[in-house]
């Protein structure tokens, strides 16, 4: 441990070497395979001939040579709904991603030393369907070489993804055959997962031809070297030598060229392309820009950018930014976002720049330690960021004037997942094989925020020693792999060898395991107030403020971290104060400091301080993995906003800082975005004052009129999450009507409804305004009757004045994709007991069953596959039967009546839907594209339903026909999907006039 005080004066900026550095190449090793690829695209196929040779650099020989051919890749039974569940939290239609033909790939031949040589016997691994094994017919040993030729094909498919052909963009990446990984334990083949990159492999020499028709504008892992008409309609190129961890190749006739050039430290000019959609000319410039911001920064860092060029191509894969060799993806989607979102591109841009160093140079076992590419390309980001940007900058630059709504700030960004993994107790370590993660979002935890987390915790231990540490490392692993173990004695070997057993633990806890570390300030006491100004000399003691703080850690791991001070007009933290786990008491002469233990976990720190200080923070830089970060402070700060149209997105985990409360109040715009089992709350406009804590706290006060009953009203909401147990949630409502109904709405003189519920969740939704997919509620309900009164009276029956009802709720809501569902089914039941006023109080029991499916029509048959069938069938029914409780009508039940036709005690619908769609894939954009057109569908509909009282049928069954409206709209391009309804209903067999309706999501 540090035995000083830093005394940080100002903030640090660090000044990129202005004086040129003299080039120093990037280092090769010597063995890599080597690759001449003649490959050619026509249409959608692509031939390749591929001659590759391979030397065995282990000490183990070998009778077989393990060859990555993904695009034999075809998605394992059963995995299809994980997979369309990923697409989905991308916000990408699954259909369009996912593949469910697939084995593209066909090997025609492979040949021993060239096209002329003896054939070779191959066949696919029987575990691991995208591994073909070639039988070699004599061993090749510690030091030789092996070449062999390999032709084949590969299919592209119209799906967006690493191989494939999507509106006029066709792409070939990480598709070509490449050698696997193999060292002195063996072949190391990994799985293809489509959801990630699995990838492992060292680096090639590629040398290649590239034959495509004369209108395409090619971008590629290479420089092009000659270019030759054939005469033919193609041209041929020839490419500059490559070495990278990839070679890819992406074309299109649509695709303008962009470019610019920068200077490197080392006085190296290197150009830089970024083809794309001419309409997308905005972030191709800006896209140019960022990288050119990015390249000398990390070429300080890291060492040289390896390459003369560096491309930035737009293509179709649902996922934001893919890294290639030499180049970078960036989806369609990103070019399409509001200008307004610069601060994401430069984000996600910035972080896929960095790939070409992690990942490309230094390669790394993607299968098992992603954190090794996606930790380090996220910490370095950031690193760059706040260097560039300063601290925690916000991502949406909104117009003059608006600038009160909702942002994204970086930190946000950065931590909320993470922090919704350890609410949720799923925070995985950084460490372990991609099908362990289970999902993205627990890959992203993981490997990205918490791998992230240790690449800051190495730099916070080696001080101003970290860069030249990264540096000397990438310079060795060059165009190598680098492992996480190689990575652990590389530290050690930088530290010292007394080092090991502090490295050891370190990649046990933050690497390997997944405990967490939780500082926290308990108390801060003033012993002595000293002179309110800085002295002569603030820094001797005695002539300051003694100050002294109780923090307390109390989860898995005692991190070792800094105590900040900071002090009237400062922004950083001028005075830090070295902590960690401790036996002994310890002095520092500086500040006159005493750090000793007070208890189990619990440290007392007395320091003499120049100035009173403003706020005192544990870990003020946000290194550690810390399971609260917002009881890291002394003075808890809420983020307090007075905003003249507060809305759903003021309180999500994007807009609220993650660390703090956020209180928001101002006129308010609500509406229900889904139905509770209790009541579903009405849409509203009013006021509400609202706080906020991230996976922790939502709710808060309003005065409002709801639209449904047209009254005013007082409430207050609230949702405590993940709590008492990680999964579960409890909430409440209760409404007060204070006056109303207005405009004619005929309903009893009714004034309360409340509602408590306990909520287990089993399965959470990536969507931001969804119920989750999967979970039951135990609820109480009170709530006086605010249907209004029947139109047809039956005889005997009664309408309920108030009831209060308990009872269990479940659901399961697997339609995906979930804002425009083509496949999934829908439960929903209820049962609840409890009593009701007929007259006198009696005891009800009530049950409610749902049951909705849809389906796309079968494939093969033009237009009419692309229309989605839906049905669901829906009952209800309540003991006592002479009471009034349901009604058959209303926009997500029976669409020809209205609430007030028919009611009764039991009540059956059943519906059926055909979803047309008459626009697809549309582009048009609104508001600077922050709301995107994609797909509208027309929807004929068929409703039938019969409602009872008291044993008797309601007017007998009632049919509806209808038509409506569903527009499936982007929200910010990728960040969130929803379907807006518009339907129109008639009663065929009763006088009732035709009913409109308007909602968000399908009725069902
Ligand atoms: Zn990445």
């Amino acid at each position: 441990m540090p035995a000083a005080i830093r005394f940080v004066l100002g903030l640090c900026v660090l000044a990129l070497a202005t004086t040129v550095v003299r080039a120093e190449p990037v280092p090769v090793p010597t063995g890599l395979p080597k690759y001449q690829v003649d490959l050619e695209i026509a249409g959608n196929i692509v031939t390749f001939r591929e001659t590759v040779t391979w030397t065995n650099l282990s000490k183990r020989p070998t009778d077989t040579v393990q060859i990555n051919f993904y695009p034999n890749f075809q998605i394992p039974k059963g995995d299809y709904l994980l997979l369309a569940k990923t697409l989905e939290l991308l916000r990408l239609n699954p259909e369009y991603g996912i593949d469910v033909k697939g084995r593209h790939g066909k090997i025609k031949r492979v040949n021993m030393g060239s096209p002329e040589g003896d054939l070779l016997a191959y066949h696919y691994s029987q575990s691991n369907p995208t591994t073909l094994i070639l039988e070699l017919p004599k061993t090749v040993a510690a030091g030789e070489s092996v070449t062999l030729f390999m032709e084949g094909t590969i299919c592209l498919a119209n799906k967006q993804g690493r191989w494939g052909h999507w509106q006029g963009i066709t792409y070939v990446s990480n598709a070509l055959p490449v050698v696997a990984f193999y060292d002195d334990d063996g072949w190391h083949d990994t799985q293809f997962i489509p959801w990630h990159q699995p990838f492992w492999n060292e680096a090639g020499v590629y040398n290649a031809t590239l034959t495509l028709a004369k209108d395409q504008v090619l971008a590629c892992s290479a420089a092009v070297k000659t270019e030759l008409d054939l005469g033919d309609g193609r041209k041929r190129y020839t490419m500059q030598p490559f070495v990278g961890r990839d070679f890819a190749v992406v074309c299109s006739a649509l695709y303008k060229e962009f470019r610019s050039t920068v200077k490197l430290p080392d006085g190296r000019e290197v150009t830089l392309k970024c083809v794309a959609y001419a309409k997308h000319e905005f972030y191709a410039r800006e896209i140019l820009q960022i990288v050119a911001d990015a390249l000398p920064v990390y070429s300080a860092w890291f060492g040289p950018f390896p390459y003369d060029q560096f491309t930035i191509a737009e293509s179709f894969f649902g996922w934001n930014g893919n890294e290639l060799g030499g180049m970078i993806l960036i989806d369609e989607r990103v070019f399409d976002m509001p200008h307004l979102a610069r601060g994401y591109v430069e984000y996600l841009v910035s972080h896929e720049t960095c790939h070409q160093w992690w990942y490309n140079q230094v390669g790394t076992n993607g299968y098992s330690e992603t954190f090794m590419d996606e930790g380090a390309a996220t910490y370095f980001t950031h690193r760059l960021l706040n260097q560039k940007r300063g601290k925690n900058n916000p991502l949406l630059n909104w117009p003059d004037g608006l600038d009160w709504l909702p942002n994204i700030y970086r930190d946000t960004y950065r931590n909320a997942s993470l922090h919704g993994a350890i609410r949720r107790n799923d925070a995985p370590p950084a460490a372990g094989d991609l099908p362990e993660f289970g999902h993205l979002i627990n890959l992203f935890s993981g490997a990205y925020d918490r791998g992230s987390k240790v690449f800051g915790m190495i730099e916070s231990r080696l001080g101003a020693e970290f860069l030249p540490f990264i540096k000397q490392l990438v310079r060795k692993y060059s165009f190598r792999v680098l492992s996480a173990k190689q990575f652990k004695a590389e530290l050690t070997a930088f530290v010292g060898k007394d080092s090991a057993g502090n490295w050891d633990e370190f990649f046990g806890r933050w690497v390997y395991g997944r405990g967490l570390t939780d500082w926290r300030v308990d108390s801060v006491r003033m012993i002595d107030q000293g002179p309110r100004h800085r002295g002569s000399d603030p820094m001797s003691a005695g002539s300051g403020v003694r100050v002294e703080v109780i923090v307390s850690q109390d989860r898995e791991f005692d991190e070792p971290t800094e105590l900040g001070f900071r002090f009237v007009g400062d922004v950083g933290y001028q005075v830090r104060v070295p902590i960690g786990p401790m036996n002994q008491p310890q002095q520092m002469v500086e500040g006159n400091c005493e750090i000793e233990p007070a208890g189990p976990k619990k440290l007392r720190v007395r320091v003499t301080l120049p100035a009173r200080p403003t706020q005192i923070t544990v870990d003020p830089d946000q290194i550690l993995v810390d399971a609260n970060p917002g009881n890291n402070f002394w003075k808890i700060q809420p983020k307090i906003s007075v905003v003249p149209l507060y809305t759903l997105l003021n309180d999500t985990d994007l807009t609220a800082d993650y660390d703090r409360w956020n209180l928001t109040a101002g006129p308010w715009v609500w509406g229900a975005s889904y139905q509770d089992p209790w009541y579903t709350r009405s849409t509203m406009l009013g006021l509400r004052a609202g706080a906020y804590r991230t996976q922790t706290f939502s709710g808060g006060v309003y005065s409002a009129f709801r639209t449904d009953y047209r009254d005013l009203i007082v409430g207050v909401d609230g949702l405590i999450d993940h709590w008492p147990l990680p999964k579960t949630q409890v909430g409440f409502n209760y409404e007060y009507r204070l006056a109303g109904p207005f405009f004619g709405n005929r309903g009893e003189d009714t004034q309360h409804r409340a509602t408590v519920f306990g909520r287990y969740v089993f399965q959470y939704i990536s969507s931001l305004y969804l119920a989750p997919m999967n979970y039951i509620d135990a609820y109480s309900t009170y709530q006086d009757n605010f249907l209004p009164f029947a139109e047809t009276a039956t005889p005997g029956s009664i309408r309920p004045a108030e009831q209060w009802l308990t009872g269990l709720h479940y659901r399961l809501n697997l339609y995906t994709p979930y804002w425009d569902p083509d496949r999934g089914v829908w439960v929903d039941v209820s049962a609840v007991g409890g009593t009701a006023n007929l007259g006198p109080q009696v005891e009800t029991y009530q049950g409610r069953g749902e049951f909705a499916i849809v389906r796309k029509l079968p494939e093969g048959h033009g237009y009419l596959s692309k229309i989605r069938a839906a049905g669901r069938i829906l009952t209800q029914g309540a003991f006592p039967d002479n009471g009034l409780f349901f009604t058959l009508g209303g926009s997500t039940q029976f669409r020809g009546f209205d609430l007030a036709e028919r009611q009764g005690s039991f009540l059956w619908i059943a519906n059926a839907e055909l979803r047309m769609p008459i626009i697809r894939d549309s582009q048009r954009n609104f508001l600077d594209s922050t709301v995107g057109l994609r797909n509208v569908n027309v929807a004929a509909f068929y409703d039938v339903g019969n409602i009872y009282a008291n044993g008797q049928s309601v007017g007998g069954a009632a049919h509806a026909l209808g038509l409506g409206l569903r527009v499936d709209i982007a929200i910010f391009s990728f960040i969130e999907r929803a379907t807006l309804r518009f339907d129109a209903a008639k009663t065929v067999n009763a006088a009732s006039p035709i009913q409109f309706w308007f909602g968000i999501q399908n009725a069902f």
